[in-house]
């Protein structure tokens, strides 16, 4: 009772903070965040946010010759740590927040990547389009070694230096 007489004054001055949600519209703030959205045409497949992603919204998986880059909404807290980690501004957070639906298939969005496949072991090891990238960005490497997965890469340089046996 001494508490509800302690808050009464404090809320009378305060007025009315709620609104009649879905009746009124809500306050949509400039840094409000919602679901995330991923640019197929900017993601390289790299993989860095299913990496920084708290409660795993972000996954990749590989299904044959495809890398898929999945984001299940229903799992995400849009914290936007993906979005500040993407090294190609493949993520923006959209205001977009009223989710619900009911086909659980709404709440998943994928992206799919070619991969490479290495020549000596036949394991899938990136996406074409991060390998090309890095052939890009670096254009002294050795083209024959950006097929090869990093083990058998690594023993085909050392094969080629000091001539150790397979
Ligand atoms: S906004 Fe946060 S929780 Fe959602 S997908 Fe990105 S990193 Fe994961
Ligand atoms: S961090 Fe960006 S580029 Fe890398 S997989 Fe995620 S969305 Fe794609």
């Amino acid at each position: 009772m001494v508490k509800f007489l302690k808050i009464l004054p404090i809320a009378i001055k305060t007025g009315t903070v709620t609104i009649k949600y879905p009746y009124q519209e809500p306050l949509i703030t400039e840094s409000f965040r919602g679901a995330i959205e991923i640019d197929p045409n900017k993601c390289v497949g790299c993989g860095a946010c299913t990496r920084i992603c708290p409660p795993k919204a972000l996954t990749m998986t590989i299904e044959s010759n495809t890398i898929i880059l999945k984001y299940f909404v229903g799992r995400c807290i849009f914290c936007g740590m993906c979005a500040d980690t993407c090294p190609e501004k493949a993520i923006s957070i959209t205001k977009e927040f009223e989710l619900a639906t009911g086909n659980i298939f709404d709440l998943y969005a994928d992206v799919e990547h070619e991969v490479k496949t290495c020549p000596i072991c036949g394991k899938t090891f990136i996406t074409r389009k991060l390998s090309d990238k890095i052939i890009s960005k670096v254009p002294d490497i050795p083209l024959e070694t950006m097929d090869l997965c990093p083990d058998c890469r690594r023993k085909e340089t050392l094969k080629k230096f000091i001539g150790v046996p397979e």
